[in-house]
């Protein structure tokens, strides 16, 4: 992974140790998103503990030394310029690395974790007599307002992946099958900026009334809608999201009034965002326009999803959820319509808030694409 200066993590971990200390737990974080945006830490959890240790009076990392290496492709080696003092633990097989994360502890007994600890680690601290919490309040508060690089590498994953639905026209047709358009599509995801096609939805006929429907054999007709959600990392790790909905030659009338109709609930939805605005009146603004259409029932999800270091994140677009939006935040407007059997459709965005309102990081046309 590509990471931005080390001033941008050290502002990060001051703040989640600021965070923390109010909480009155230190935080123990695992590999995931939430070290890779503290740290620049970009890998997996293995049966080696690798842990990064945040407590009122500093900051530590337990890393085996065979994993030292990957520290170098971090923001660590600049964290102590940029003013934090980051202690560097390493081990050894045969060394009790559970042992070093009590040791940075310092009596505390109450610690919150990342939700990508494994149970393999998450069992030996519990069996210290460490209680456990979820880091997740802490983090989500700090991880949900991007800052402006952050902002900037979203833009860019939103350009890259809106190329990506330019060449579809090109891609999809008639005869092929789901896999082979979605095989392109992954190839062009790449091509586009990506390092890797993450998911590639292609949702064709009946297939796209499924939301969860990602790819099958089944070739593409004449006269079907075509619901294609894509989306991928770039290099720094932050990611796109985007659906389009194609229709293979003019759709029958009743098909393009209810696609307007979703067209209109999207555009409700976006235009519902500014500070202080929640969560669920964003997810009802769309809503709204469906169920006064007698559609409600045919819109199976929530809203949408904050977006970042992960695909799915806080906040959530959801009802229930009265947290009020803020500048800075980032997140999807997915509504969707499925006919179970016959056909679907769904437009997404991601759209970053503003201070008057949101700007959307995809561009292109809401329409129906007609091919
Ligand atoms: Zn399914
Ligand atoms: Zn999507
Ligand atoms: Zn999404």
């Amino acid at each position: 992974m590509t990471h931005f200066p080390s001033q941008v993590y050290a502002t990060r971990l001051l703040k989640a140790q600021q965070l923390a200390t109010a909480a009155g737990t230190p935080l123990v974080i695992t590999p995931g998103p939430d070290l890779a945006y503290l740290t620049g830490i970009v890998s997996e959890s293995f049966e080696r503990l690798t842990a990064l240790v945040v407590t009122d009076s500093g900051f530590g990392l337990v890393v085996p030394r065979l994993e030292l290496a990957i520290l170098k492709d971090s923001a660590v080696p600049g964290l102590g310029a940029a003013g934090v003092e980051l202690a560097v633990l390493d081990w050894v097989d045969g060394d009790d690395a559970y042992a070093l994360v009590l040791d940075l502890l310092a009596g505390a007994s109450t610690v919150a974790v990342a939700d990508a600890l494994p149970a393999l680690h998450l069992v030996p601290l519990l069996d210290r007599g460490l209680k456990v919490h979820l880091a997740t309040d802490v983090l989500r508060r700090l991880r949900m307002v991007k800052d402006p690089a952050e902002l900037d590498e979203l833009r860019a994953a939103g350009a890259a992946i809106d190329r990506v639905h330019a060449r579809v026209p090109q891609i999809l047709r008639a005869g092929r099958t789901e896999r082979e358009v979605a095989d392109d599509i992954a190839a062009a995801i790449v091509e586009e900026g990506h390092t890797e096609a993450a998911f590639v939805i292609v949702g064709s006929g009946p297939h796209g009334a499924d939301p969860h429907h990602e790819v099958s054999d089944r070739v593409i007709e004449a006269g079907d809608v075509v619901v294609v959600d894509i989306g991928g990392p770039l290099a720094s790790g932050y990611n796109s999201d985007c659906t389009r909905t194609y229709a293979l030659g003019e759709p029958a009338p009743e098909i393009a009034e209810q696609y307007a109709l979703l067209e209109r609930a999207q555009r409700a939805s976006v235009e519902a965002v500014r500070p202080g605005v929640t969560a669920e009146a964003i997810d009802a603004a769309g809503r709204d326009v469906l169920a006064a259409a007698g559609l409600g029932e045919f819109f199976l999800h929530r809203t949408g999803h904050g977006i970042g270091l992960s695909v799915h994140e806080e906040p959530y677009i959801v009802a229930g959820n009265d947290l009020p939006v803020q500048a800075g935040m980032a997140f999807s407007i997915e509504p969707g319509i499925y006919f179970s059997g016959r056909w679907g459709a769904r437009i997404e965005d991601i759209v970053i808030v503003t201070e008057e309102g949101c700007e959307p990081v995809n561009t292109r046309s809401h329409g129906l694409t007609i091919l």
